[in-house]
């Protein structure tokens, strides 16, 4: 199978390059070309995964296809953006064909869940596999979120559980085709674009938690020139987690580890998902009664 009939085949099928309002041309000219009505703001934001860096190489196909695009489209949520669709280079060591139907049955489950289509991309081989992701997405004129504008007396809220997908990776490591429990947490996150919608009218600043919640948060401080004081006691945390490690390992997971992509986010008050916290005058996160390793996934 050449590399046209694998774009035609396996990239362009219905169900992943599918239409919508802001498509005027996807897969197959030189560019995907969107209309963009004026009321809207265009928010783009591309992500690159890299095989045994971003996923394990022997973990499922359809797995780190579900993966690579909601963490992508997380971003998305984050700045409270509606997805319109997306573009994937992909570098393949071979063009395995079953493993490519595989990939890209995951992708078109994602790309139906976000109601975000594959609109265009580039494949190449190489030595190892890497995707790179740009997502698109909406929202009204100068309606996003953003990480700056957090305000002094703001409380801290999550969107939900932590510590998740870093109690996973573990296990995920040493079986890269357990996709069951905790496994499922690191292998399907959900980019929370509806719970984002949904606090948009509340929140003073918001991120998406990909690397640790209070690196993350360091960033949201730093952005709005604030700091927070983190109560630690508050800090949501599903019951397999904390049955699997315990309190103190699993708090170590929801402050410190990555990948879950839940929303972080101020607001004065708001009744959507957990309070863990103030924003306070400073420049950094202070969790009560702890000191904490920089903690936080940094590839550098
Ligand atoms: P060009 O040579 O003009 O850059 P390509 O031959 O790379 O075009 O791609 C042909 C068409 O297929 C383009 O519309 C491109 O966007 C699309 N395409 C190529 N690879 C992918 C992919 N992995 N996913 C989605 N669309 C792709
Ligand atoms: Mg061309």
């Amino acid at each position: 199978m050449n590399e046209f009939q694998l774009i035609q085949q396996y990239f362009q099928q219905p169900n992943l390059a599918f239409s919508n309002a802001y498509l005027r041309h996807g897969i197959g000219d030189d560019c995907a070309t969107l209309n963009i009505p004026s009321e809207f703001d265009l928010h783009l934001s591309l992500d690159t995964l890299v095989e045994d860096v971003h996923f394990p190489k022997q973990a499922n196909a359809f797995d780190i296809a579900t993966r690579a695009l909601a963490v992508s489209i997380s971003d998305l949520a984050a700045m409270g953006a509606i997805p319109i669709g997306f573009t994937l280079a992909i570098t393949l060591p071979s063009n395995d064909e079953s493993w490519i139907k595989a990939f890209t049955a995951g992708v078109a489950q994602a790309a139906q869940f976000y109601h975000c289509p594959l609109i265009g991309g580039d494949t190449t081989k190489g030595p190892c596999l890497v995707l790179s992701l740009q997502v698109h997405g909406i929202t009204p004129n100068g309606k996003g979120l953003s990480r700056g504008g957090a305000q002094l007396g703001d409380k801290v809220y999550v969107s939900g559980n932590l510590g998740d997908a870093a109690g996973a990776l573990p296990m995920v490591l040493n079986d890269p085709s357990l996709n069951t429990g905790l496994a499922q947490q690191y292998y399907a996150p959900i980019a929370q674009i509806e719970f984002a919608q949904a606090i948009k009218g509340y929140a003073s600043s918001c991120l998406d938690i990909s690397d640790g919640l209070v690196q993350d948060l360091n960033h949201l401080c730093k952005a709005s020139n604030v700091g927070m004081v983190i109560d630690p006691g508050l800090i949501p945390m599903s019951d397999e987690l904390l049955k699997t490690y315990g309190n103190a390992q699993a708090l170590t997971y929801a402050l410190s580890g990555g990948d879950d992509y839940q929303l972080a986010y101020t607001a004065e008050d708001c009744q959507y998902g957990i309070c863990i916290g103030e924003v306070v005058a400073g420049e950094k996160v202070e969790v009560k009664g702890m000191t904490l390793a920089a903690g936080g996934y940094q590839h550098f």
